[in-house]
């Protein structure tokens, strides 16, 4: 590492990077490259010799950003937002100039000690119960995605009813959630050797907003122990994926423990929204849980990855996850004298994700962040009221935080031409560069979400996407009376 062609090269990394936010508003949201179009672009293999980083951001301005779908645009509306923000941003920065690999302790103490205690200041923020928190026989760890935080809480779930049932039970493990949520649940299950046909994604529909019915609960697992089944792991959603339902907590969590079964619960987007008051509620009914997780790299100003997760037992991770080889041995780790992360994860080795975190923790404060937050929702809502006063349009499910599912609903069709109109809507928005938003189903209707959350959206953003969603519209319902 040569610290001076460092400090020259990263200066201009850093002007390239500034210019590229100053312009992005320029660029279309969604890239409209065709599938393969780098091939042509670029050389075969790698050169022999050294370029210049002119030559290489040349290639970036030319072939790399026509590629690129801009996440950190204003007019990003598609999925979930990830947000990247100058504190997330120099907390990576940081973390790529330290690189050190945090597996155990020993590897790094501070990275295993700043993860402790930021994972423990997140949990007091959204007011999770003390025994989330790292003093007593929980804590929390970064996982990469809410994916891995799932998988991980499954195979530690599954192996301590293992321990005590015997590794023949594994056949009849039950996992239960509701049919909205997400597909990581069902990757964990293939991962962690569930049977398929044990998983049960239980029905839901409009009369509850898509939230679990507790009801639906009861049934299935009495069904299954009458069987002869095992239920063992349950899996609520706080802010599901397609519409951002949820379930009820409190009396999920009650059937789970009446069944001695592990609740997960999955806020990954919403979580950012707990921090304040106000929302607090929608993860009332935690105190049940045995494992919490939320992805600060959505909608809380960090970059991506950082995706937290708290136990109420650690020991059930580790207890799954721990390998002891010689070459890790050390002195604090044999007197167990400390966390070793890599026992709580899949992966050895681990980045010091927790920097950019803290970065953004007290370089905003908790009081911008909630600001942050509100502010979203209520662009959200009034967006929300505008679709509402169209005729064309209906909202589908009420809006909760900073998502809106909304459709056009021409007069007179029947559900299919609906849906294809809609699609075709989908497709005219997102061709025409200014926004990308994406869809989903619910109920067998084609939906369209408009999720607010990333960093550079203003409100002048929402209305000029509602004005191209509108105005698409008009002509798509114009040309099908012709
Ligand atoms: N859970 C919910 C509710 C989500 O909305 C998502 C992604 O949007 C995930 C899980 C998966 O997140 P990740 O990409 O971090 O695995």
């Amino acid at each position: 590492m040569d610290s001076e062609q460092l400090r020259e090269y990263g200066h201009r990394m850093v002007d390239f990077i500034a210019d590229y936010y100053k312009t992005i508003e320029t660029f279309p949201v969604l890239s409209q490259v065709q599938p393969g179009y780098l091939h042509n672009l670029l050389p075969d293999s790698a050169p022999e010799q050294p370029e210049t980083l002119e030559q290489v951001l040349d290639d970036v301005k030319e072939k790399i950003l026509p590629g690129v779908t801009h996440w950190q645009s204003p007019s990003f509306f598609a999925y979930y937002p990830a947000n990247s923000s100058v504190a997330g941003f120099l907390g990576e920065m940081l973390s790529a100039a330290l690189n050190i690999v945090g597996f155990s302790w020993v590897s790094s103490p501070a990275a295993t000690e700043l993860e402790m205690i930021v994972l423990d200041w997140f949990a007091k923020l959204l007011n999770l119960p003390e025994q989330f928190l790292s003093r007593g026989n929980g804590g929390g760890v970064i996982q990469g995605t809410a994916s891995e935080a799932i998988l991980v809480v499954m195979i530690a779930a599954r192996d301590k009813v293992l321990r005590s049932l015997g590794k023949k039970a594994l056949e009849k493990l039950v996992v239960y959630s509701s049919d909205q949520t997400h597909s990581s649940l069902l990757k964990a299950c293939q991962i962690a050797g569930i049977h398929l046909e044990n998983c049960r994604m239980l029905k839901t529909d409009s009369s509850t907003n898509y939230a679990l019915r507790p009801e639906s609960l009861q049934e299935a697992v009495s069904g299954d122990l009458e069987a002869g089944l095992i239920p063992f792991f349950l899996c609520g959603t706080v802010g599901t994926t397609s519409s951002t339902a949820v379930d009820p907590l409190a009396e999920l969590g009650m059937i789970a423990k009446s069944n001695e079964m592990w609740f997960h619960v999955d806020a990954a987007y919403a979580g950012s929204a707990c921090i304040c008051p106000e929302y607090r509620q929608y993860i009332d009914g935690v105190e049940t849980a045995d494992s919490f997780n939320m992805n600060a790299h959505k909608w809380f100003l960090t970059n991506f990855d950082c995706s937290l997760l708290w136990v109420k037992d650690r020991c059930a991770l580790t207890e799954a996850l721990s390998t002891n080889p010689e070459f890790l041995k050390n002195k604090a780790s044999q007197a167990n004298l400390v966390v070793d992360y890599k026992d709580w994860q899949i992966p050895l080795g681990r980045r010091f994700r927790s920097l950019k975190l803290w970065m953004v923790l007290r370089l905003y404060g908790a009081e911008t962040l909630k600001s942050y937050i509100r502010n979203h929702i209520k662009l959200a809502k009034d967006l929300e009221q505008l679709v509402s006063q169209d005729p064309n349009f209906e909202v589908v499910t009420p809006r909760i935080f900073s998502l809106v599912c909304f459709r056009i609903v021409p007069v007179d069709n029947d559900e299919k031409t609906c849906n294809n109109l809609n699609r075709s809507l989908l497709d005219a928005v997102n061709s025409s560069g200014k926004l990308f938003i994406s869809h989903t189903t619910l109920s067998g209707k084609f939906v369209l979400r408009l999720a607010i959350g990333a960093p550079l959206t203003e409100e002048k953003h929402v209305m000029d996407a509602w004005k191209v969603i509108q105005e698409e519209a008009s002509f798509l319902l114009a040309s099908q009376v012709k």
